[in-house]
């Protein structure tokens, strides 16, 4: 029995692909995870590169396929390494960019090559035509989509939006599908400067369609065009019979609807609430007024406070990336479990900016997972918490969630950290968080504020403990 090589390949990536996904979605197995996927995905593509055959000729234009792959290897090893967390959601909407557009040339080179062979193959199959402009059209869509995206995370592109822009949306969208069809099964020589009208329109709509979507959802909208590549790679595969890039497309682009799913509910919003209003735009009413006073509490009232407790829980936020503090975070809890104290952490599944965000954040201070607790948890736990050390959270300990209907983030579960006996909150000052809004957990009497960066303030803390 002959044995195709390529086909191997392929069959190597493809379940390569599948068990990566499944050991990414554990922190400790992670990292190999990405590896065992890069791993199929180069055998893949030298495969392609050594073996594929057409008509007994193999493929030619090595300079032109290597030169781009040197240059590709460089500029995504050294984007990757200097990126900073934060930063995350913004590169992976720019390398998502970069895949709806290679999934949309695909189209416009196929479509090129089978019109100019018109006059001489047999009739061309609708559903070969059909892949060409689903990947078109989608393929677009997540490019321009993202570019704005990455824009907005980066603060160069801002909200926009004008009057009926919903139905301007609605109208282009229904255009574009038609005119496909119409092409479809109507394509003459005449006419084949249609296609080009299709890609424009696309793209005008992937820019119309993330334009007026808030910051704050962007991570969403990020995960859903994130999906739109799986799915465009995916029609890829159907047009050149390759089961490694329909297996991929189709594993991207489920795992990024799930994603998106998962991301909503955690949130508690409907995905059309997040396409097609700003955040927490569902929230009618006026919000209920924060009143009262805080108070701060020392460094060395907070260290003798922490030392002395039985259980300790810690919820970090946003502001504990931003301040890169992850790595001082794990040493104060090593000092305190040298003491005999209870340390654990409460992950919100939305806290920071990215999902996993914190959960990535505490792995690379080498925080042994079975410390973290998920909300569900946490919230059973805090009730016989003595201190809950707060760093960088805001929205995610938020009451108003709970208490007050027309809160923007009304509804969305939350950590209940005013159920312990003492809540210490470290942030720079009172500002909001990322839903820009007040935060009764920090006017309650059982609350102090320990204010100040998170890495300088837990390094003074940290160095209190040692002293006591
Ligand atoms: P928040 O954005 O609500 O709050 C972060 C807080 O960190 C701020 O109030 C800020 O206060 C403080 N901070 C900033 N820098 C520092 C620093 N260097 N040291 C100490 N504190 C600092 O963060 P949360 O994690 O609580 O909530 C995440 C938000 O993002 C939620 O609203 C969520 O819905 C949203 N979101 C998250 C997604 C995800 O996938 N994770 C997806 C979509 C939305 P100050 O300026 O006073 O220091």
């Amino acid at each position: 029995m002959e044995i195709n090589l390529l086909t191997l390949c392929y069959l190597i990536g493809s379940v390569t692909f599948i068990i990566g996904l499944k050991m990414l979605s554990h922190p400790e197995s992670a990292r190999k995870g990405n590896l065992v996927a890069a791993a199929g995905m180069g055998i893949s593509i030298f495969g392609t590169i050594f073996l594929y055959e057409e008509n007994g000729e193999k493929l030619h234009n090595y300079g032109w396929i290597f030169a781009a792959l040197v240059i590709g290897t460089i500029v995504g090893t050294l984007a990757a390494k200097r990126v900073k967390m934060t930063s995350m959601p913004e590169l992976v909407s720019l390398f998502n960019g970069m895949g709806g557009a290679c999934a949309a040339l695909i189209s416009v080179i196929e479509f090129k090559h089978i019109t100019a062979a018109a006059h001489t193959d047999a009739a061309t199959p609708y559903a070969t035509y059909l892949s060409i402009f689903a990947g078109l059209v989608i393929g677009s869509i997540s490019f321009a989509g993202s570019m704005i995206a990455w824009g907005k995370l980066n603060g160069r592109v801002k909200d926009f939006s004008f009057k009926g822009q919903q139905v301007f949306n609605m109208v282009l969208f229904a255009g574009i599908i038609l005119l496909s069809a119409y092409l479809i099964f109507g394509l003459t020589p005449e006419n084949q400067f249609l296609f080009y009208l299709v890609l424009l329109g696309a793209l005008v709509y992937g820019v119309l369609f993330v334009l007026p979507i808030g910051g704050a959802d962007m991570p969403v909208v990020i995960s859903l065009l994130n999906s739109f590549t799986g799915v465009a790679a995916a029609c890829a595969g159907f047009l050149y019979n390759n089961q490694v890039m329909l297996t991929g497309g189709i594993l991207v682009g489920a795992a990024g609807t799930l994603l998106t799913i998962l991301m909503c509910k955690a949130m508690n919003r409907s995905l059309l609430n997040v396409l097609i209003g700003s955040f927490g735009g569902g929230a009618t009413g006026t919000q209920q007024a924060v009143t009262g006073n805080y108070k701060e509490i020392s460094l060395s009232d907070a260290a003798v406070c922490m030392s002395y407790a039985h259980k300790v829980m810690i919820v970090p936020g946003y502001g504990l990336a931003v301040a890169q503090a992850q790595h001082v975070c794990h040493e104060l809890e090593k000092l305190l479990e040298e003491k005999g104290v209870e340390v654990s952490y409460a992950i919100h599944p939305v806290a920071g900016r990215m999902p996993g965000h914190m959960n990535v954040l505490l792995a690379e201070a080498d925080v042994n997972y079975d410390k973290l607790m998920e909300m569900e948890q946490a919230n059973d736990e805090f009730k016989s918490t003595d201190v809950v050390l707060i760093l960088g959270a805001n929205d995610v300990v938020n009451p108003a969630a709970k208490t007050d209907p027309a809160s923007p983030i009304y509804g969305m579960p939350i950590l209940e950290v005013e159920q312990a006996k003492t809540v210490i909150v470290n942030k720079r000052s009172m500002k909001p968080g990322y839903a820009g809004i007040e935060n009764a957990l920090f006017f309650q009497p059982k609350t102090s504020m320990l204010f100040g960066d998170a890495k300088a303030a837990l390094q003074k803390l940290v160095a209190e403990i040692k002293s006591l």
